[in-house]
């Protein structure tokens, strides 16, 4: 690591720099791959702009296509214009002597009805002075002499004026009757109407003032069916007003009235136009009636037959017309939605939607009638997949993200993993160190005490030898230690098996500890079960193991003096365990302290010197005698290290060295 750590300034700062080294392409390449999304998207939204301004300039070529070739039609006599059996338009020649609308049964009034005769006057005078005068009686006599003249228009006349007198009269019911019977009179016309229009009429409204509701519906509904069968030949303003009054009668509108009735204004129209000299030459307008949009084109007819004069033929179109004969002939353009705007100002316009992205021809413009507004039809946005390559472009960036970090955490982890067992391994080394320079420096003061020294007297010079005695020998124990262990984890030590009673070995090791390792003051004591049984293990490394505990117990102990060791048989094992009153063990290191150069925070916050390798080592030991080793404790109370191993009747040949296997 010197290297790395010269270079980058420190571990830490070695991971953050990897980290970053692996950071910034994948920041790069995602922020590329935006990039290129973002790029694809403006390209396509160029690409989408250009193909409707192309789409739209086709759809107003082909509408221009279509209604031409409508205009020509009309040009020519043998029209050959198809008008739907429900009638969505409606064809129109109008000439000096009158007008033909086809079909004609779907106009609702006649823009030229024919003129009535003239209304008899002179008959009436006498009756109708009387009736000015008041005398009712003597009016109603003298009209019901005309009402049985043979002139039709002449009783019609009578029947109106009697029942309107019966009425003065405060005679109803009777009024009723005459109005029923000029009902049935259809040849005849009253004041420039059909008598028997007005008859019904009459009826119905004195029904309605009779407070008559049943026979006022019935009444008024076969008025209203019979006004739009084009019974009569009425002027517009005749029948809007006759079939508005009919209305508030029936309460209802008659079935798909909207379009008839915006076609046959729009022929109205288009018969005013024509007889107010305004259609010298080919038209196209549009006409709102209501909600509906008509569209007109008229055309100079050349002249049908001799001596008949010049001619207008115009169409009248409505809504259903367009999508047929027009729109549908536009379907390869595909792309595109069209709507049909009236240009005109004045006509009331609901906010149209999409506006902002939706293209805009107008009337004007294009020489069509209509405003054109074009949008894109849902989902013909999509050019070329561009979508799906787009979300695979990012699910890609993703990927590459998701692989990037992955990466960088499995390899953070071992770095640092590196990293703590480097850390681990020199702190061993000078925790090593530490313990090698205690002994060493005595011996070298007890050496350089007897070397200046020439004749110091036997027992001082016996006194200074046991101490340097001490030091070799704690070297000389530290030494074996470590090459013991060494050779342990390689699975090379050479462990020699015998079979023994515990509770002997027991009582030795806690002795010998108490002969030579308990500092003054502490309590070490061992209770053996009678029924302790036999192990078979390798004395010296077990007894190595169980000391180090011992040991443990009296470094840790903190005010703690007393150790206590028992062995008990459990079974088909035997613990043996040690106890003592002293610093504990926080639950986070519990598991950790077995693994070689871990040494607890509490080693450190009271400067206890140590290695790291005590408990790694017995652990060793006893799982190599095919037993464990595990602890309880509880911090400031104190740990409980306790040794399971098979008992020697379930062990033989437990000691599985893994040199030896
Ligand atoms: P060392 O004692 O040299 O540090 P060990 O492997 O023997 O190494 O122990 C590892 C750690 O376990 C010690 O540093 C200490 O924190 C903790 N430990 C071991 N025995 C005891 C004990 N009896 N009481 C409290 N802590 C203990």
């Amino acid at each position: 690591m010197p290297v790395a750590s010269s270079w980058f300034g420190g571990p830490k700062r070695l991971l953050w720099s990897f980290a970053l080294v692996l950071l910034l392409p994948a920041v790069a390449v995602g922020w590329l791959g935006l990039r290129l999304i973002d790029q694809d998207r403006e390209l396509e939204s160029r690409q989408r702009l250009e193909r409707r301004d192309i789409a739209g300039e086709r759809v107003v070529a082909g509408l221009e296509r279509a209604v031409a070739a409508t205009e020509r039609q009309l040009r020519d006599p043998r029209s050959g214009i198809s008008i739907q059996p429900g009638a969505d338009a409606l064809l129109v020649t109008m000439r000096a002597d009158g007008l033909d609308a086809s079909p004609t049964a779907h106009l609702l009034f006649t823009p030229d009805p024919p003129r009535a005769a003239p209304e008899p006057t002179t008959e009436f005078t006498d009756g109708e002075a009387l009736e000015f005068n008041g005398s009712h009686a003597r009016a109603v006599e003298s009209y019901k002499v005309l009402a049985r003249s043979p002139d039709e228009t002449i009783r019609a006349g009578a029947l109106v004026r009697i029942g309107r007198t019966l009425r003065k009269m405060g005679r109803p019911i009777e009024a009723l009757a005459v109005y029923e019977d000029l009902s049935r009179i259809t040849r005849s016309h009253v004041a420039g109407l059909p008598g028997d229009l007005v008859g019904r009429r009459a009826r119905t409204a004195l029904l309605a003032e009779l407070d008559r509701r049943d026979q006022l519906r019935a009444s008024a509904r076969e008025l209203q069916a019979d006004l739009v069968a084009r019974r009569w030949a009425l002027d517009r303003g005749t029948f809007v007003s006759y079939a508005g009054q009919v209305r508030e009668w029936t309460g209802e509108e008659p079935p798909a009235m909207a379009e008839r009735e915006a076609l046959s204004d729009a022929v109205d129209w288009l018969w005013q136009e024509w007889r107010r000299g305004a259609l010298t030459s080919a038209g196209r307008v549009v006409r709102r009636h209501g909600s509906t949009d008509v569209t007109v084109l008229w055309q100079p007819g050349a002249a049908a037959g001799p001596g008949q004069g010049d001619r207008v033929v115009g169409l009248v179109a409505g809504p259903r017309f367009l999508a047929r004969e027009w729109v549908r002939s536009l379907a390869p353009v595909g792309l595109l939605d069209v709507a049909f705007v009236n240009p005109d100002p004045q006509v009331p316009r609901a906010a149209p939607a999409a506006a902002a992205s939706a293209l805009r021809r107008s009337a004007a413009d294009t020489g069509l009638p209509w405003t054109l507004i074009l949008t894109d039809k849902p989902g013909a946005s999509d050019l070329d997949g561009s979508s799906s390559r787009r979300r695979v472009v990012l699910a890609g960036l993703a990927l590459i993200v998701v692989v990037v970090l992955a990466g960088a955490v499995v390899v953070a982890r071992g770095v640092s993993h590196e990293l703590d067992v480097a850390r681990l391994q020199s702190d061993f080394v000078s925790a090593v160190s530490h313990e090698f320079r205690t002994p060493l420096t005595s011996l070298q003061q007890f050496t350089a005490i007897l070397n200046e020294d020439n004749e110091p007297p036997p027992a001082k010079r016996r006194v200074f030898y046991q101490a340097q005695a001490r030091a070799v020998s704690r070297l000389q124990h530290l030494v074996e230690s470590l090459l013991d262990f060494g050779r342990m984890e390689a699975g090379a030590y050479p462990y020699r098996p015998e079979q023994m009673p515990v509770g002997p070995f027991v009582s030795g090791l806690v002795a010998a500890f108490r002969g030579d390792g308990t500092p003054e003051g502490f309590v070490v004591d061992c209770a053996i079960d009678t029924d302790s049984g036999d192990i078979t293990a390798d004395r010296d490394a077990l007894g190595r193991a169980i000391r180090n505990l011992l040991e443990n117990a009296v470094k840790y102990s903190g005010d703690g003096r007393r150790i206590d060791v028992r062995a008990t048989r459990r079974g088909r094992v035997v613990a043996v365990s040690v106890r003592d009153e002293g610093l504990g063990i926080p639950h986070a290191e519990q598991q950790r302290i077995f693994t070689k150069f871990v040494r607890g925070a509490a080693s450190r916050m009271y400067g206890i010197n140590g290695t790291g390798i005590g408990l790694a080592m017995a652990r060793e030991i006893v799982r190599a005698h095919g037993g464990d080793i595990t602890v309880e404790s509880i911090v400031a109370s104190g740990s409980t290290f306790t040794v399971t191993l098979p008992a020697a009747d379930t062990a033989r040949d437990a000691i599985h060295s893994r040199g030896s296997s």
